[in-house]
């Protein structure tokens, strides 16, 4: 018999633990919690503090990639750490919450219920981190996905967010609104237009609309990241010495598109565009160690983007301490 390293720790810490864990050195029977604890955690960008939201998680079936049954590709994601469920890949959606020190903005708004059932936790996460849905100066989406403006609604289709403007790029409203586009996306698609009207349609009267790159004020401004939706825009946030750039879906699967920027997924609207795109970024962020985050990147997000060979590696930001 071989012993590895793993039986050599185990056995040689069985006999001091056995008596240790013992019964009779037991004060209580906890039951096992079976669920996470909240999904918040906050960093700070030069004075601004950002709270990172938690809502969920989807599994992305490996058919809606680009390709994924490749020895190559398999290989690269299982030796990023990750595992392929039955289900798929499975990735998280986050949302952040920005406090300025005069504004609080909320970064894309979660899923709430209209995209199945392991999704809708950001309200939560959101009351757990503090902040009432009334507080919200101003609601600011990377684009109309379900996944980002499910929550712009409450259980009862009234606005979630009763005082805050909503930025949209002006691109990315038009095309959700164009009736001619719904009709030629075909029957698959018109759920995630209707979804992206009614979300939206209670703002209708506080509605900041804007193109390209522009200054929002409070620190942010836009930066526009087109092909996974026409509109789709990052933010950056600058304060003092420092920045962080919210960039929306560049990545939707940490442990593989670092590795394989090429691969595309099924609800990129422009997956060429998407490709050029997301080089873009990944070089820029790279090159200029700028700090990034993503609804899709690993919760909470927060790191930098480094080379790796031809590709790219994601740095996870360290725990944060204090602020
Ligand atoms: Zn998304």
């Amino acid at each position: 018999m071989t012993l590895s390293r793993r039986h050599f720790l185990t056995a040689g810490a069985s006999l001091p633990l056995a008596g240790l864990l013992g019964a009779s050195t037991a004060r209580a029977k906890a039951p096992l919690a079976g669920v996470q604890t909240a999904g918040i955690h906050r960093t700070l960008v030069g004075q601004a503090e950002v709270t990172a939201l938690l809502d969920g998680y989807v599994d992305v079936a490996t058919q809606l990639l680009s390709r994924f049954d490749s020895d190559e590709v398999d290989a690269a994601f299982s030796s990023n750490g990750y595992k392929t469920l039955d289900k798929g890949l499975r990735i998280p959606v986050n949302g952040y919450l920005i406090n300025t020190g005069d504004r609080l903005v909320l970064l894309d708004t979660g899923a709430a219920s209209l995209f199945g059932p392991t999704l809708g936790s950001l309200a939560a996460n959101l009351k757990a981190a503090g902040v009432a849905p009334a507080d919200i100066d101003l609601v600011v989406l990377t684009h109309l996905h379900v996944d980002h403006v499910g929550g712009l609604l409450d259980g009862s289709g009234q606005a979630m967010f009763p005082n805050a403007e909503l930025v949209v790029a002006q691109t990315e409203w038009d095309f959700w609104h164009d009736d001619a586009m719904m009709a030629a996306a075909g029957e698959g698609a018109a759920a995630f237009f209707q979804a992206a009207r009614n979300t939206t349609a209670p703002y209708a009267n506080r509605l900041k609309l804007f193109d390209g790159e522009v200054d929002l004020g409070a620190g942010l401004s836009t930066m526009p990241l087109p092909g996974h939706t026409p509109g789709h825009t990052g933010y950056l946030l600058s304060s003092g010495d420092d920045a962080l750039l919210f960039w929306g879906d560049v990545i939707h699967l940490t442990g593989l598109q670092f590795t394989h920027p090429e691969i595309t997924i099924a609800f990129d609207t422009d997956p060429a565009m998407v490709k050029q795109t997301r080089a873009r970024m990944l070089d820029m962020a790279a090159a200029d160690g700028l700090s990034v985050t993503g609804a899709h990147l690993d919760f909470p997000g927060f790191g930098q983007v480094m080379r790796a060979g031809d590709a790219y590696r994601f740095q996870q930001a360290p725990w944060r301490f204090t602020l």
